[in-house]
C-alpha cells in the first residue's frame, strides 16, 4: 500500500500511512477540515506510544 499523505510505502503498523506522523496530519485534516490553516505540530514522534489513535467522531 501507498502512504495518502507523502506516497510512501506504509508501514503495517500504521496502514494506511506510512508513519504515526502521517496518521496524525490525515487525523488533522479530518478534524479540521473547515480550516484552511494546516497545523501540524512537530516533536511529537513518541517512541514509547505505539498505541493507535483515538477515533474520534
Ligand atoms: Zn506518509
Amino acid at each position: 500500500m501507498i502512504c495518502p499523505i507523502c506516497a510512501r510505502e506504509t508501514v503495517h503498523e500504521y496502514r494506511p500511512f506510512c508513519s504515526r506522523r502521517c496518521a496524525d496530519i490525515d487525523l488533522g485534516r479530518w478534524l479540521t477540515g473547515s480550516y484552511a490553516v494546516p497545523s501540524e505540530e512537530e516533536g511529537e514522534e513518541d517512541a514509547a506510544s505505539a498505541a493507535p489513535l483515538p477515533q474520534r467522531h
